[in-house]
């Protein structure tokens, strides 16, 4: 069960503001559309209480920007059951503390409840550039046969989920793999990569794999 899917829990400095150019969305918009279909991303009423599960990321800023200042635009949160997502549902993201459990974020929406998550991911590495959360049971279920990653049976979107994503990074071969499971948060999985092929291609041939097994 992922009783809390859903529920933000940060605390978030959010300021509302003008939708990005829609230029500015069109891959992050595409990627999800895929995830949507795949049923990745999505709302179920039978899945998790009926709650919008999934959502992706990707950077804005340069590089050199600081760890907790790499800002990344998001879908909003509770977004998960609109099958097409305008200019309107994604909000950036422009600091994140995962520690201290607090965000900054400026949009049209509040962003999703796993923003700290993805902010997490973005400190590991100034080259990591998007982040993918998907519910997968295919994947979740076999993460085991699959080598990938898992953390421990922590919350989701927590400063303990921060700590063990830091954990996997540093001794497992999350570098490499670029997918992680979470052991406490039902058929959660995330990847993540330089370029949305890279995230999303993981995340795909995992879920290829899983169906095989
Ligand atoms: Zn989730």
């Amino acid at each position: 069960m992922a009783p809390s899917e859903g529920i933000v829990k940060f605390r978030c400095d959010y300021t509302p503001a003008p939708a990005l150019p829609a230029t500015e969305l069109r891959e992050l918009n595409a990627w999800r559309k895929l995830l949507v279909l795949t049923q990745l991303i999505g709302q179920d009423p039978n899945r998790y209480g009926g709650y919008g599960f999934g959502n992706i990321s990707c950077r804005l800023n340069s590089e050199e920007a600081r760890e907790c200042e790499r800002a990344f635009v998001i879908t909003g949160t509770q977004t998960g059951g609109i099958a097409d997502l305008t200019v309107e549902h994604y909000v950036v993201v422009k600091a994140c503390y995962p520690d201290e459990n607090y965000l900054i974020a400026e949009g049209p929406v509040g962003p999703s409840s796993e923003s700290l998550t993805h902010g997490t991911i973005y400190a590991l590495d100034s080259s990591i550039r998007w982040v993918m959360h998907a519910h997968s049971p295919h994947i979740w279920r076999h993460a085991q046969a699959l080598s990938i990653p898992v953390t421990g049976p922590v919350p989701y979107g927590s400063p303990e989920m921060a700590a063990e994503v830091r954990r996997l990074y540093k001794e497992s071969d999350l570098k490499e793999t670029r997918i992680f499971a979470m052991a406490g948060h039902e058929d959660g999985i995330v990847t993540f990569g330089r370029t949305a092929e890279e995230a999303g291609f993981v995340l795909l041939g995992y879920l290829v794999r899983a169906m095989q097994l």
